[in-house]
């Protein structure tokens, strides 16, 4: 059973790698693995970010020492199967049969170390015993639902940390809400654009999965901003001066700005909207004519709805810590400086050569058969040893669960944890949260048929103007290979919580409308010479005034059904680069959870 080269230095069976002193000694080797590298300690194995940084301070996988993917080592489970006692090595362009003495020793180092670290990378079954030194680990596997690129983002850190993982998707792909096509040289972004670089775990997300070099900036001639008033787009002013001189606000929505600081903050503790919130410390006009547009920017959402404290955390903290809004973006800019991340009006925007689909695509690379498509998980039943997972295929067991579905799908997964009401409150609490339809619309144009020059980011439309579309990004002056040359692409959406009904419109429907708007607003001259619609009849989540109440239900529940999680765009933030937050920070915390239940 299994593979001996020599005398027993090499030794894998059922229980995975079985690697001591006696059997292997790295520092012999060619590998210098001391202390700094690897921490070895009476409680086994720990490997974590500061003991052993596999990209800057030791292996660095993806790009310069040791590149699993491209330059000699690649494993997936095809080649290198635990369960079923083999050890692929043609790869290596190695058998065992043709092996000297000599060559098994320059062979085998590196081999054993890649076959080591193919351990921690991809564990299969239930679990991944490795043995180090006399000390033993039982690292259990994870299921993971949902492989949007919350899903994708925990899966990527557990398996770095040799946590075997299997990721279910009830859809044919994976990305999720994320999805962009190519074709007759557009580029179209079905869900989302860009990704703003709110905190530093998004840059360093990128880099671990080796994609740094794909990252597009957006032209930084594409800052302008418009929002529509008077029926025509306003370029937002990014000056105090330009504030005092722009059209798109009256003389008393500007002197409500200045009065701001000198505002009570409230103190009552009672939840508002951020509607009621711009009208305490702003007021109406500023209310109707630029947070109106810039929330249905953010969530296709309704200002007279969405809670401040859930949907802007960020400006409820700054009437706390500082009593204004102003002061705080003053005074606030060392702390914010200090914590490293970056307000969401500052943050550097970013998309990939060929769309934001590298990203989920680039992550689930390194999945193989860890990835489960058109597999939906419809029950979670709770065993002695933590989770039972049904699909239509099967069962299969796991240590823990991470759900990164969406809250919609979450009301319809049926949870056994031995507590007999914890179904029946998923089920009613979860569908209450709204997820208004949204459609967006890609429109490809020959440059010459459009009268705006459409060189910025894009327009918000607030519901006062009344047009149907909420706004429109000007994707091709964002990322100029967006559109072939002398054309332009523009990507409005429908919908949200303003027209749920218009979200759902069909595909024509949606064009005719938003060429109506188009026309008008942009000047459009001309039919499209590009046209692509796409329906999430279930988009964004409102994290309306009251949503506190399922976060506190999610928290119970990782409180009392043991090993079970919840991260993602229905808890963590909408954003894309909070659910990449979400998934890196619930990849840290399963994954310090299974080593200190494991050691
Ligand atoms: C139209 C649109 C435009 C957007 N624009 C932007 C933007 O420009 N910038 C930005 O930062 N954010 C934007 N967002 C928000 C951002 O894209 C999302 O919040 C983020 O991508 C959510 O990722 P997620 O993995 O948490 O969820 P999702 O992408 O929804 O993925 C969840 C996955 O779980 C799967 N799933 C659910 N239940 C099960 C189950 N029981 N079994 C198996 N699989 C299951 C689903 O099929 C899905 O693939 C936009 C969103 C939309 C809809």
């Amino acid at each position: 059973m299994g593979f001996y080269p020599g005398q027993s230095r090499f030794y894998l069976n059922r229980s995975g790698f079985d690697l001591n002193q006696s059997d292997f000694d790295l520092n012999q080797n060619g590998f210098d693995l001391n202390q700094n590298d690897f921490d070895l300690n009476q409680n086994g194995f720990d490997l974590n970010q500061n003991d052993f940084d596999l990209n800057q301070n030791g292996f660095d996988l993806n790009q310069n020492h040791f590149d699993l993917n491209q330059n000699g080592f690649y494993f997936n489970q095809n080649d290198f199967d635990f369960n079923q006692n083999e050890v692929a090595l043609w790869k290596y362009g190695l058998s065992a049969g043709q092996w000297n003495s000599n060559r098994l020793r320059r062979a085998v180092t590196p081999v054993i170390f890649a076959d080591f670290i193919a351990a921690f990378l991809l564990g299969a079954g239930s679990g991944v015993f490795v043995c180090w030194r006399g000390a033993k680990i039982k690292m259990k596997s994870v299921a993971i639902i949902g492989a949007g690129i919350t899903g994708l983002t925990v899966a990527f850190y557990l398996q770095r940390r040799g946590v075997p993982v299997t990721v279910y998707e009830a859809s044919g792909r994976v990305g999720g809400v994320i999805q962009s096509i190519r074709q007759d040289g557009f580029l179209a972004e079905f869900g989302p654009n860009t990704i703003l670089e709110t905190s530093p775990k998004i840059a360093q997300l990128i880099r671990d999965a080796g994609l740094a070099p794909r990252k597009l900036a957006t032209d930084p001639a594409a800052e302008a901003r418009y929002v529509v008033r008077y029926g025509r787009p306003i370029a937002m002013p990014g000056t105090p001066l330009g504030f005092i001189t722009t059209p798109l606000f009256t003389a008393q929505a500007k002197l409500a700005v200045l009065r701001e600081p000198f505002i009570k903050p409230r103190r009552d503790g009672v939840e508002e909207s951020i509607g009621q919130f711009v009208v305490r410390r702003f007021n109406q006009e500023f209310l109707d004519h630029a947070i109106d547009a810039l929330v249905a920017g953010i969530y296709a959402g309704d200002p007279h709805k969405l809670s401040l404290t859930h949907a802007f955390p960020k400006l409820k903290a700054l009437e706390d810590n500082y009593g204004s809004m102003i002061k705080g973006q003053i005074f606030g800019a060392r702390a914010r400086k200090q914590s490293g991340e970056v307000a969401k009006d500052r943050a550097a925007k970013f998309s990939f050569d060929d769309g934001l689909q590298v990203l989920p695509d680039g992550l689930a690379a390194q999945l193989g058969a860890a990835l489960k498509l058109n597999t939906p998980v419809t029950k979670l039943t709770q065993t002695s040893q933590g989770w039972r997972v049904t699909t239509p295929g099967g069962e299969a067991e796991f240590g823990a669960v991470i759900y990164c579905g969406t809250a919609h799908r979450l009301a319809e997964l049926e949870i056994i944890d031995g507590r007999a009401a914890l179904q029946r409150r998923l089920t009613e609490v979860f569908s209450e949260i709204s997820y208004p339809p949204v459609s967006a619309v890609v429109l490809g144009f020959r440059r010459a048929d459009v009268t705006h020059p459409c060189a910025g980011f894009g327009m918000l439309i607030p519901k006062i103007e009344g047009f149907k579309i909420l706004g429109t990004i000007f994707s091709s002056a964002l990322f100029p290979n967006r559109a072939p040359a002398g054309h332009l692409t523009l990507t409005s959406y429908i919908g949200g919580a303003r027209y749920p009904e218009l979200g759902l419109l069909p595909p024509e429907k949606l064009v005719e409308a938003t060429l109506a708007d188009l026309r008008a607003l942009l000047g459009v001259t001309s039919p499209p010479v590009f046209a692509h619609t796409k329906t999430w009849p279930q988009a964004i989540p409102q994290y309306n005034v009251g949503y506190g109440k399922y976060r506190a239900l999610l928290n119970d529940l990782e409180a009392n059904a043991a090993n079970l999680f919840f991260a993602g765009h229905y808890r963590d933030g909408v954003s894309l680069g909070d659910s990449m937050v979400s998934g890196v920070n619930i990849a840290e915390r399963v994954g310090n959870f299974l080593t200190a239940a494991a050691s």
